[in-house]
Order: C-alpha cells, then structure tokens, then sequence
C-alpha cells in the first residue's frame, strides 16, 4: 500500500429517518480543523433513501464535498448494505482519514469496515490531531481510563476513528457554503443477506438528554441519598437546569444511568457545570471537563475536582446548596 495515494477526509454523516445525527456536526468541524493542517477537502458520506435534501446542511457545517448513495437498500441501517456502500466509496476515493460518530451504529460500522479495507481503527476517541509527520492522533482513554492513549496508523490507510458524540464542538451552520454534492453508484450484492430487517420498533425517548442542556447541577457521593437530590432538583428548577450525577450515584440506585457523566455515560458540555459531592475522579472528568464554566462545592479542600474548576466552594452541600437556592429565589422575586 502506497500511503501517499490516500488524501482528504471523510465523515460518516449518520441519519436516521431524515436528521442528521449531532455528532455528524461535530466531526465535520472537527473534520475542518484537521484539513486545514493537511491542506485537503471535507467529504461527507451520507447513505439513506430520499436524503439528498439533507446534503445542503452538510455543506453548511463544513463539507467540501457530499458523496451521496441514495437507494431504496439503505432506507434503515443494517451492516451489510451500508459496509458495502462505504467500502467501495472508500477503495475509490482513496481518503486518507475516515471519521464515523461512536454512536450505536458508528459502533458497528466502524470495527466491519477496517475489517474489510484491512486498515486500523481507533475506538471512542475523544481528541484528534495531526503529528508533524501528517499521520493522524487518535487519543482514547485506556487501562480503565487511568491513562490517556495516543494511537496512530502510520502503516495503512485509511486511519478510521470513531468518536463519542459531545467530544466536539460543532460549527454554527452557514447556507451561504457552497460545496459540490456527487452521486456514486454503489453495485450491491445482497443476494443472500444474513440479516434481514422485519420491523421498526421506535424507542420511547427518555424525557432528558443531558447532554443537550446549557446548566447542569451534577451530583455525587456527597449528595448521599434522594433527600440531598432533592436539594440538587431545588437548584436546578430554579436556574432551568437539569440534574446529572456521577456513577456513585447511578450504582447506588439513587439515579438513572441517562443522568450519567463520565466515561462510561455521556460526555457533556454545558455553559455551566455545578459539581456538588463530586471528588473527580479521572473517569468523571472525562466527561465534563470540557464544560465552558465548572463549580465545585466539595468538603474537602483537596479534592482533585478543584484542579478544574473555574469556581471553588470547599463547604458542605447540604447547606450551601439550600443557601444558594434562597438567594436566586429571592433575586427572581425582587
Ligand atoms: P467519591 O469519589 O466518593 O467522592 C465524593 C466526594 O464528595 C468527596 O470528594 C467528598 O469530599 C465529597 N463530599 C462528601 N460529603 C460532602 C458534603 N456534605 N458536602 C460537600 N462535599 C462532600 N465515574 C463517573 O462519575 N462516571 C463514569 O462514567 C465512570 N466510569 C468509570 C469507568 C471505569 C472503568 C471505572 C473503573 C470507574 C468509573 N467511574 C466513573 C467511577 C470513578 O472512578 C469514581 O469512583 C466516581 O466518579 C466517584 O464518584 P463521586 O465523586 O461521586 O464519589
């Protein structure tokens, strides 16, 4: 394999039922970033029926360029159409990075086609960068999160990476972005599908997803059971935000693991993050630590959440939560 013959960067625009998936966003701006340090184009991969509506606002966050596939075959995911879609857009095109959004189908995806294309693939990144000798840097928690890993691919290409939604920031879209979309025509073989795909059951939304909101007033051993929660919940209606927790919380049944933040839940990145109880461990940080404004409220003055906060408060919640609940009531009625 001649490295040299593989330029530009592709994302993997997952959709489902017609919308773009956030995490799509997020790596076409992330995608940007990393061109401009290459000095080559964006291309997104968007796969689906009737979708090719969907490739202006692709172009709007960033692409250059929108390889579309649009047949009737990959209407709804299954592994086998959308692999053999990709993989020969990929021995085509010869890009050089493949990005694809951890999510539950980038999940599946991600591992089929390095299987198949005989390339490396990086797992739940949560940075990405170029090294001075233009291979990329794939960073991903290891050993339980206990070290940071910086994996490259310097011997096969494509360098696939799929990355936690929320890791990234995402550009505010621009209609006035002119980008070209192109049609490719993807030869099937799906004679004998090992997969055959019976119905669509949609999912109940769970009410929150706090990975979307701006405020978050985050919980931990500290709160100690439902009543300090109920402190927390005080807080939050009070400057509209929602709960979260850390997993000593979750494992204690005193939440669900939807309100998860950390490693093994969800990434966030709010305005501001309020720690209550939260000693920051590693594997919590990891998942908030991106938040544009974070305060702590912990007993112990060397807690390693103060490492990063903006804000301190060493005292105990119980009191300074109900305090500092008080105060806004009393700001919003004068
Ligand atoms: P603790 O570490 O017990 O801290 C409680 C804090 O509360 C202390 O700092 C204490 O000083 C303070 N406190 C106590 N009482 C008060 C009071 N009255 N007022 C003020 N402060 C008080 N954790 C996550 O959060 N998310 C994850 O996704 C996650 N994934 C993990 C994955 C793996 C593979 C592993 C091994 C661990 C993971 N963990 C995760 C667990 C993580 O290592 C910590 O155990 C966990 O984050 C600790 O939660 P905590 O800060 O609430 O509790």
């Amino acid at each position: 394999m001649n490295i040299t013959d593989y330029k530009g960067i592709f994302v993997f625009a997952e959709q489902r039922g017609g919308e773009i998936s956030n995490v799509a966003f997020e790596l076409i701006t992330k995608a940007r970033e990393l061109a401009a340090k290459l000095n080559v184009r964006v291309t997104a991969i968007l796969l689906g029926s009737q979708v090719r509506e969907l490739s202006r606002s692709l172009i709007a966050a960033g692409a250059d360029r929108v390889v579309l596939v649009d047949r009737p075959e990959l209407e709804h995911y299954l592994t086998e159409p959308y692999t053999q879609a990709i993989t020969q857009i990929i021995r085509e095109k010869k890009p050089e990075i493949v990005m694809i959004g951890a999510t539950t189908i980038g999940r599946d995806l991600g591992p089929r086609l390095s299987a198949r294309l005989m390339t490396g693939l990086t797992a739940d990144c949560t940075s990405l960068d170029i090294s001075d000798e233009g291979h990329l840097m794939m960073t991903r928690p290891a050993f339980g999160g206990n070290l940071w890993a910086t994996i490259l691919c310097k011997e096969h290409r494509p360098q696939i990476s799929t990355v936690r939604p929320g890791v990234m920031r995402k550009n505010k879209l621009d209609f006035e972005r002119q980008g070209e979309v192109e049609e490719f025509d993807v030869k099937f073989n799906l004679d004998n599908p090992r997969v055959r795909l019976k119905q669509v059951v949609q999912e109940e939304k769970s009410l929150v997803d706090i990975s979307e909101a701006n405020v978050l007033v985050s919980g931990g051993r500290g709160v100690g059971n439902q009543h300090g929660f109920d402190k927390l919940r005080g807080l939050a209606d009070k400057i509209h935000a929602e709960v979260s927790s850390s997993r000593a919380m979750v494992d204690a049944g005193l939440i669900g693991h939807e309100r998860q933040v950390g490693q093994t839940g969800k990434t966030v990145r709010p305005d501001v993050y309020i720690a209550c109880g939260i000693s920051g461990a590693i594997q919590h940080l990891a998942g908030m630590e991106e938040s544009e404004y974070i305060i702590a409220i912990n007993k112990d003055k060397y807690a390693p959440i103060f490492n990063i906060a903006d804000l301190g408060v060493v005292g105990d919640l119980h009191k300074i939560v109900p305090i500092l609940t008080k105060k806004l009531e009393r700001g919003s009625e004068s």
